[in-house]
């Protein structure tokens, strides 16, 4: 275990990367070092305590409060030799960034001076004042208590901001007083526990008999785009809804394809280095980095873990990356489609099934049973993503990834599922009960024989599947790029739940068990099957097809919550002991309103940007164009050149202050209506497309206007200089 000092001198500065560019020179001293993980409880813990803590993470085993004393104590010296005064309870709220209130380890001694102190009690339980937080309803500020428990199985880990100021971080669950779920984690963690379980199952069913748990595993690549901060500074609409509201397309875009792995300028490879060190301390394993599509545009991925670590982790990488962004001189947009016309971001959310004793449930595998394990879990999934794809969508649902989906290179709003032409042969086949036949070698009876080693590499690969198999994982596409990866999850670990409880139920009962597994993937890959599609999901003739299959084409993101109040939804929740019927509701009024709050936001910025910026430079342009035009008169020289742009600029003056009444008027009468689902339709139906008309107006006075005179900076400044 490295020391700080230790750390400093290997950073080659005061503990943070502040300032200059830090070493890399000893990573594996520098990885996981601020963190409170398993290699230190060992060396800090009595043996006693260690194995008590380790039940309780591994089994979920009730943890004593005499463990909990021993823990804390032993954590609080730790993070005070590394220089930290303060804890946090750390949670996720559904505003969906984290939330932290930091406590100091300060207790009286009694004689006027202090110790410092941490108890079990302490580190396990939390009383935040939760009014201020979205609960849908739940909590009403009456009772705003609100409790975070310690979530053990996440570890935790100091963080340094660039003062040099270390804080103890705990992740924790976060609940109302009656224990009803006010956050992201809780449900995450039920879902895992529901997947598990019904995993467990299936296995026993067929044989297994050495696992005792199965973790849902995931590994998020995260997009994202950098701007020079003089520019982020200029614009009010991105400093306010994290995306530009107007600005004429850049003369050269992404067209060229020259961005996509190219090679990394340096203020970037900088900016990368800073962030990988940054992360590493913390225990995120930042492992790939590149450019991507879009100019501007680049890409981080982890390495795989379980899900509720993945989820934390991924909220410390968007936090981190904002962090080091900004200490560069950078800022860094999350946003879904920050910039029109050119790649939106996301995050590719690749997701498997793991057993405690290390195999992957979705790797084909090499022989008979494996496969048969393989296409039973492959089955489910399939089945899964078909019968809930509107809840898939709705736990994609954000108010940007309504800009994204379906635009450039985005996945469609359609939930397909891309299996890859070799896989979908023997689906296939197997389906209409032929003997599945892989390029003429291998025959296919569930049970007895093996499969085809299938292609794992890239050329089997649809880019353009929003769920894609990816040799053993499935890849979620699309997850929006700034929001937490808990609730996608969640809805992908309780429907996968579902399935193989279906599954499970049939297994248990067979008297030949490979035979029923037979039957089970015939009867699924025929029912369910419509949800396969490998082809361009780009295309137009797609979404004709996916149509005549009846799968869902879900548009907006208000539509998309819809799903969330319907009995259905609910009782699949409840079933599961992932959600309340009442969670659920609040969850669904909360999101419904945070995209009214955007949206209206969005309208209101866009508003002030055209009265206080557009339209005051316009109008002091076309009154030099007419002292000119009229000086030319003076002096008898009559140029039309001046004129037809002084005209063609007037019209698009009045038209796009008649626009901006439209759209004031509009989002005022969204503002009024009550209901949440008739608000966010309104500010979706009114508001939205008054604000793009609006929109066209002020991007084509921009190609007119000089250079000098525009207000703000332009596309080609904020994508190109950097
Ligand atoms: P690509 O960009 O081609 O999709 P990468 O290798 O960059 O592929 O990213 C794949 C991601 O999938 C990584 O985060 C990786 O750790 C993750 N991954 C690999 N195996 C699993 C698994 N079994 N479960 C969940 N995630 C996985
Ligand atoms: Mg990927």
């Amino acid at each position: 275990m490295a020391t700080l000092h230790e750390i400093k001198q290997v950073l080659g500065t005061n503990g943070h990367s502040a300032g200059r560019s830090s070493s890399t020179k000893d990573i594996t001293k520098i990885f996981g070092s601020n963190v409170f993980n398993d290699k230190v409880m060992r060396e800090r813990l009595p043996k006693e305590t260690y194995k008590g803590l380790r039940k309780t993470i591994e089994q979920g085993a009730p943890l004593s409060l005499d463990v909990a004393n021993v823990v804390a104590n032993a954590m609080k010296d730790w993070a005070i030799e590394r220089g930290a005064s303060h804890y946090t309870h750390w949670f996720q709220p559904l505003t969906g960034i984290t939330a932290e209130k930091h406590d100091s380890f300060i207790a009286p001694a009694g004689d006027g001076s202090v110790i410092m102190e941490f108890s079990g009690k302490q580190l396990i339980q939390g009383e935040p004042d939760a009014s201020s937080f979205p609960s849908g309803g739940l909590r009403a500020t009456f009772e705003a208590r609100g409790y975070t428990a310690w979530d053990c199985t996440s570890p935790a880990f100091l963080k340094e901001d660039s003062s040099g100021d270390v804080t103890l971080f705990i992740p924790t669950a976060f609940c109302s007083y009656t224990g009803e779920a006010l956050d992201k984690k809780t449900p995450l963690l039920r879902s895992m526990e529901a997947v598990s379980k019904q995993a467990m199952r299936v296995l026993r069913a067929l044989g297994n008999k050495t696992s005792t748990r199965v973790t849902a595993t995931v590994g998020p690549e995260q997009e994202y785009f950098l701007i020079d901060k003089k520019f982020y500074d200029q614009r009010l609409d991105l400093m306010s809804s994290g995306r530009t509201l107007f600005g004429a397309p850049s003369p050269k875009g992404q067209e060229l394809e020259d961005q996509y792995f190219g090679s990394i300028k340096d203020r970037i490879s900088r900016f990368m280095k800073d962030l990988d060190i940054e992360l590493w301390k913390m225990g995120v394993s930042a492992k790939t980095k590149h450019n991507e599509v879009a100019p501007a545009q680049f890409e981080l991925a982890p390495i795989f873990t379980t899900t509720n670590i993945a989820a934390d982790h991924n909220q410390l990488v968007m936090e981190t990356l904002q962090k080091v962004a900004l200490r560069l001189g950078l800022v860094c947009l999350l946003h879904e489609k920050p910039f029109a016309g050119v790649n939106g971001s996301g995050k590719h959310n690749n997701w498997s099934l793991a057993t405690d004793d290390g195999h992957n449930l979705l790797e084909p595998g090499k022989t008979p049973h494996d496969n048969e394990q393989f296409l039973v879990f492959t089955s489910a999934v399939i089945k899964a993503v078909d019968v809930h794809a509107d809840l898939l969508r709705a736990g994609a649902a954000n108010t940007g990834n309504d800009l994204r989906l379906g635009a450039n290179e985005a996945p469609p709003a359609i939930i397909s599922v891309f299996m890859g032409e070799e896989l979908s042969d023997i689906l296939f086949d197997l389906a209409k009960g032929k003997k599945a036949e892989s390029k003429g070698q291998h025959y296919l009876n569930i049970g007895a024989d093996s499969l085809p080693a299938l292609p794992k590499d890239n050329t089997d690969r649809n880019r353009t599947s929003p769920f894609a198999f990816t040799g053993n994982k499935f890849e979620f596409r699309m997850v929006p790029s700034s929001i937490s990866i808990s609730g996608p999850n969640t809805v992908l670990n309780t429907i996968t739940a579902e399935a193989l409880d279906e599954i499970a139920t049939r297994l248990e009962k067979a008297k030949d068990v490979n035979k029923e597994a037979a039957a089970i993937i015939k009867e699924t890959i025929n029912k369910h099957g419509r949800i396969i599609f490998n082809g361009n999901n780009y295309s137009e003739e797609w979404v004709k097809e996916a149509k005549k299959r009846g799968l869902p084409n879900i548009r907006s993101m208000v539509e998309a919550l819809e799903v969330l109040a319907k009995p259905e939804t609910a009782k699949l929740f409840e079933k599961y002991k992932v959600l309340t019927k009442g969670e659920l509701h609040s969850r669904y009024e909360v999101y419904l309103e945070k995209y009214s709050k955007d949206i209206n936001i969005e309208a209101r910025a866009s508003i002030e940007m055209v009265k206080r910026q557009y339209l005051p430079a316009v109008m002091r342009y076309t009154g030099e164009l007419a002292q000119i035009i009229s000086g030319l008169r003076a002096v008898g020289v009559s140029s039309s050149v001046q004129k037809d742009l002084l005209s063609e600029i007037s019209v698009l003056l009045d038209s796009s202050a008649k626009k901006l009444e439209l759209l004031e008027a509009a989002t005022k009468k969204a503002q009024s209506v009550s209901e949440a689902h008739q608000k966010a339709a309104a500010f979706r139906d009114k508001v939205v497309p008054a604000a793009n008309e609006l929109r066209k107006d002020i991007d084509a006075l921009e190609t007119l206007l000089p250079t000098c005179c525009w207000p703000v900076p332009s596309y080609a400044d904020m994508l190109f200089k950097l």
